[in-house]
């Protein structure tokens, strides 16, 4: 389900948040790819420019700095994402002990029965007495599909395989389903919003007063949705939308967006063609699982802690001394496991989406080792730790090293071998670096450097 798009964004998301420079190329080529995404998902073309004109304009603007220019881009496709799907979670108000309902609307092969069903079951096993009433009365078939799904999911369903005029099968089981908590109810659709289903809708409506008129529609008609939500709002009104077959399109953010357009909430979204597949639709929880985060807030979190702006200030020259790497070590101190960290390392950015051509042992910064390193780099001159390299020279400096941090020398030669690892990708993390440089720069030292 627009796997696709979260992929795109957290792409984006993952370049700005590990680059080292947030500059205008970097932002150019995020919101391209961004811009390609949305548009396969086929997101309104208006609401996509605003959204790469927000992400240019935080670049352009010099007087936000590093990590703050990072945090906004981020919270600012959050924020919009969840703007264009309406923000807040709307729910259906129901109530046990009282007869409510729903009536579904909407065109042919929309979902209308298959959601019906699937309703009946959701609402059933959240403690409501429910009942489903049938008055699709004009497909010989319809009735024998609600009928069938009735008997395979246990629900109750009321129809009248006789009656052609849907109002009297109404009338029929009206004092019946009285004593449901909810009755949902499927209507027949057409090919098109044509005034005949109109006036029947019309007719109905005033006939059975429901609670929530919904309208169902296919998410394979992308931003078409919004077209046919405000027809059917100017026609009949409905009170919201169920949007189907999330799960068998990358348009569906079209669709939802496009209903957020019309004021129209969406109050559920299905996802499959099993009686389960059906999920209230919440904006925020949305975005989260789309960009595959379990917490936007807490990547934030995580990006401030491994980031410092001062702290990087010479790594932004293309300096990276002992110094830097210390403050690497701390950083990473704070957030915990390390396969995740390995993608926010500042200067390692543009390995993101490569992670599998990250030198396994880079990201051995952690723990134990992490400990004897910071005491041996605190065992170290000034002069050794702007130029490390005199270390490995003079074995002298090497013993001296290992005795001051109370570790083996062996543990010094290690923290030299992972520093300049590092070293090297800082060097080279404000270019992007290319497949290629990453296979030999993998080849190089992911063998090589065991420790
Ligand atoms: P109706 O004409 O509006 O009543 O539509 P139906 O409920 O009969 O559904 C039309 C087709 O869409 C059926 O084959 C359903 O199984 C299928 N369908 C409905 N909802 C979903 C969904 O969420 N995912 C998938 N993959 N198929 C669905
Ligand atoms: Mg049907």
């Amino acid at each position: 389900m627009l796997e696709k798009l979260g992929q795109a964004i957290k792409k984006g998301i993952d370049k700005i948040a590990g680059a080292i420079f947030v500059d205008k190329k970097l932002i150019e080529e995020v919101v391209k790819d961004l811009q390609r995404a949305l548009i396969e998902s086929d997101m309104n073309v208006s609401l996509v420019k605003e959204i790469s004109d927000s992400l240019k304009e935080i670049a352009a603007n010099e007087k936000i700095k590093g990590v703050e220019k990072r945090e906004q881009i981020i919270k600012i496709l959050h924020d919009k994402l969840l703007e264009m799907l309406g923000g807040e979670k709307r729910e259906l108000e129901l109530k046990k002990g009282k007869p409510q309902k729903i009536m579904l609307l909407g065109l042919y092969g929309s979902g209308k029965t298959t959601t019906t069903a699937k309703l009946a079951n959701y609402y059933n096993k959240r403690g409501l007495t429910t009942a489903i009433l049938g008055l699709d009365v004009h497909r010989p078939a319809a009735r024998e599909q609600i009928e069938q799904l009735g008997k395979q999911h246990n629900l109750n369903i009321f129809i009248d395989k006789e009656e052609k005029n849907p109002s009297k099968t109404f009338k029929r089981f009206e004092g019946e389903l009285k004593s449901y908590d909810l009755t949902i109810i499927d209507t027949a659709g057409r090919h098109s919003l044509d005034s005949e289903l109109v006036k029947e809708i019309k007719t109905l409506v005033k006939e059975i007063k429901p609670d929530y008129t919904i309208l169902v529609i296919s998410a394979d008609i992308g931003q078409a949705a919004k077209k046919q939500a405000s027809e059917f709002q100017k026609a009949t009104g409905i009170d919201g939308v169920i949007i189907t077959r999330m799960d068998s399109t990358a348009r569906g953010g079209g669709a939802l967006t496009a209903c957020h357009e019309t004021k129209a909430p969406v109050f559920f979204m299905t996802t499959g063609e099993k009686i389960n597949d059906i999920e209230t639709f919440n904006p925020s929880s949305f975005i989260s699982r789309i960009l595959g985060l379990g917490d936007l807030e807490a990547l934030m979190e995580k990006i401030k802690l491994t980031a410092e702006p001062e702290k990087l200030e010479k790594i932004k020259e293309g300096r990276f001394t002992m110094q830097e790497f210390k403050e690497q070590l701390k950083a990473m101190e704070n957030v915990g496991p390390l396969g995740k960290i390995a993608e926010m390392i500042p200067g390692l950015g543009s390995l993101l989406g490569n992670k599998a051509k990250i030198p396994e042992n880079m990201i051995e910064m952690q723990g134990e080792k992490a400990k004897k390193w910071k005491f041996a780099i605190d065992s170290m001159t000034p002069e050794e730790k702007e130029n490390p390299e005199i270390i490995e020279k003079e074995t002298s400096r090497l013993q001296r090293i290992a005795k001051g941090a109370g570790i083996n020398t062996s543990d010094v030669r290690a923290l030299l071998k992972q520093y300049k690892i590092l070293k090297e990708f800082v060097k080279s993390g404000s270019q992007e670096l290319s497949q290629k440089q990453l296979m030999k720069f993998a080849r190089k030292f992911g063998k090589k450097v065991r420790m």
